[in-house]
């Protein structure tokens, strides 16, 4: 059935073709997938087929007068192969389209029973073989028989492609497309010459290669290559975590010292009026720093993809009160009219992240205040409600420095800060607006800005927050915010911490309230003074060499009868610490520097009950 020569030379370079594909294919570390096994047998099947088919051109050869059982038997062979490849292929067809998962190894059992039925067949089956001068003719049962297998697997797959037609388009099917195109392309070319069947099996090598392309078979090296540098990229990205949370908690604690103390001090009646502005001067300064670190804190949060957004209940206009009084600070002695309104139609309570949008405010208006030297800041919300739904629209313009315009697509990026001659007074790292960016795109809001160098900008950030109650309780808006210090002698408090300046302090804040303090430098001396005494609250720090105050609360937890409400006293302020606290069975917990306000809020909280 062949014209000799060109069927030996096509084939001798399908089977390079085959040979290189194989070498590719088997050298990768394979999948272990039904579609990638199902492939490499495909691959073993057409490079048998091909080194049969060269053998084929090699003997058949009208002139060489070898037996002609010897030529039947391999026609025989090589149709063998050619009908191994169609079973295959039909395998493959279904697996990937309608047999599922779990009934691929009946399927497969059932391939193997055909397979094995049908090289049989073609075995036992009659073939006849007439060679003339140009031509080898087969014919006979066999022939048929193979041909009807052929013909069978590819209308099967014609039918898996239809039923799955929804995914038609997926490059799995290409072979099958390859299949119809060549099967019709051969069969005109047989129909107008019946030699040029030779044709088939450099097609089918044909679509095995291209095959090799369609089916997945990730180079599972490069996989695990990836997943070691990735695994190696997490480890240094955890380590810079931890290092973070440590930088931040080993800044925060003589921080909590230098605010305490010097807090302390300016109250004091005796200290002469120029070092009370020294004093101011040094808390200034220490809340500076403190807001360096919240900031590379809150950095390093945001790439870790770390930073959540809490939503809460909240008065906006209480958060619109504190900002004002919170710049008017910040503003100092300047010559600056500070002006601040806000929309009267604002609902009561909103629902959203309070904290955040609280920073997000406080930063434009912390940089109004610093980039302004005289004039006007004005600081304005105004609203649109919808439905539910709450737009604030803020914004806060000032008649500062100015910015360049062509440093306002800059403007966002971290670590950015212009004009660093004329501002080299002025305190910054050049994150506030990197993360104010941020947060509005993380609270799905908007930030613009419009600036006239020398003149001044003007910032405003639009924010959808959902309403919870229209009507204001303008009582509660009112109400002064100042701290009333209960008496609690009758109350007694352990305050347990390694660092002796830390005990200092809370010493300071908590004489105040009168109340009964005992001190303990480790978890281990805590347990035992619980057990000899009796508390009413432990305040415990976190981070203490040996045994940690997670460590101590679970052993105190064992004390029979132990139930005294416990907060974590922490300088570590990476984000979702409260609830890490709670979860881990404190009561509540605290973040150092302590907060005279917070303070309060907890010993009344848990004091009074
Ligand atoms: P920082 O203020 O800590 O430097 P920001 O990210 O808040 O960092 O601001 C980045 C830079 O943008 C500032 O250094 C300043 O040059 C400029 N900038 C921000 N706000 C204003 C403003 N209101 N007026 C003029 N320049 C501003």
């Amino acid at each position: 059935m062949q014209n000799s020569q060109g069927f030996l030379i096509l084939n001798l370079y399908a089977l390079l073709i085959m040979i290189a594909t194989s070498i590719i294919f088997f050298h990768k570390q394979r999948q272990k997938k039904v579609e990638v096994d199902t492939y490499a047998r495909l691959l073993i099947i057409t490079n048998l087929g091909t080194l049969s088919g060269i053998i084929l051109g090699l003997f058949v050869n009208p002139h060489m007068n070898f037996p002609i059982i010897f030529i039947e038997i391999l026609n025989k062979i090589y149709l063998v192969f050619l009908m191994l490849w169609i079973i295959v292929l039909t395998f493959y067809t279904l697996a990937i389209s309608l047999v599922p998962e779990k009934k691929i190894p009946t399927l497969k059992k059932i391939f193997y029973g055909l397979s094995f039925i049908s090289v049989l067949l073609t075995f036992l089956l009659p073939i006849e073989v007439t060679m003339t001068e140009q031509n080898t003719l087969a014919s006979g049962l066999s022939i048929i028989f193979s041909y009807a297998v052929f013909a069978i697997g590819f209308v099967t797959q014609i039918f898996c492609v239809i039923l799955d037609y929804k995914n038609a388009k997926n490059k799995k099917y290409v072979p099958i497309y390859l299949l119809a195109f060549f099967g019709i392309f051969v069969l005109i070319l047989q129909m107008l010459n019946p030699s040029l069947n030779y044709l088939v099996n450099p097609a089918l090598v044909f679509i095995t290669f291209i095959m090799y392309h369609t089916i997945e078979n990730p180079d599972l090296r490069l996989i695990q290559e990836l997943d070691f540098a990735k695994e190696r990229a997490e480890k240094a990205n955890h380590a810079k975590t931890e290092f973070l949370s440590n930088m931040s908690h080993e800044i925060r604690t003589p921080l909590n010292a230098i605010v305490g103390f010097s807090t302390e001090l300016k109250e004091d009646d005796s200290i002469r009026e120029s070092a009370r502005n020294e004093i101011e001067d040094i808390i200034t300064a220490s809340n500076n720093l403190l807001e360096i670190v919240n900031g590379i804190l809150d950095i390093s949060k945001i790439e870790a993809n770390k930073l959540e957004i809490v939503e809460v209940e909240y008065n906006f206009v209480k958060i619109f009160k504190e900002l004002v009084s919170l710049t008017e600070v910040r503003i100092g002695e300047k010559n600056i009219k500070f002006e601040a309104s806000y929309d009267p139609m604002l609902p009561g309570i909103l629902y959203g992240d309070a904290t955040r949008l609280k920073q997000i405010i406080l930063n434009l208006l912390t940089n109004a205040a610093k980039y302004t030297k005289e004039g006007y800041i004005w600081f304005k919300v105004s609203t649109i409600v919808k439905d539910d739904v709450c737009r604030l629209i803020i914004s806060v313009e000032d008649t500062g420095i100015g910015i360049k315009q062509e440093n306002i697509p800059k403007l966002f990026t971290k670590f950015e800060r212009f004009d660093m001659k004329k501002n080299s007074t002025i305190e910054g790292t050049g994150l506030g607006l990197a993360i104010t960016k941020r947060l509005v795109e993380l609270m799905h809001g908007k930030i613009v800005v419009q600036s006239v160098y020398g003149k001044g900008s003007k910032f405003t950030v639009a924010i959808d927050q959902k309403i919870v109650k229209m009507e204001r309780d303008i009582e509660e808006e009112k109400e002064e915010e100042t701290i009333e210090i209960p008496d609690f002698s009758s109350k007694k408090i352990l305050v347990v911490d390694d660092n002796e300046m830390n005990l200092k302090v809370a010493n300071l804040f908590l004489k105040k309230y009168k109340v009964q303090i005992d001190t303990a430098m480790n978890g281990f001396e805590c347990i035992e003074k619980v057990q000899n005494n009796s508390y009413d609250l432990i305040l415990l720090d976190d981070m203490m060499p040996k045994m940690s105050g997670g460590e101590t609360l679970q052993k105190l937890k064992q004390i029979p009868g132990f139930h005294i409400p416990t907060i974590a006293l922490t300088a570590n302020a990476l984000s979702g610490m409260k609830e890490k606290y709670i979860k881990d069975g404190f009561s509540d917990y605290l973040a150092k520097p302590i907060e005279k306000r917070e303070l309060n809020r907890v010993l009344c909280d848990f004091l009074k009950k």
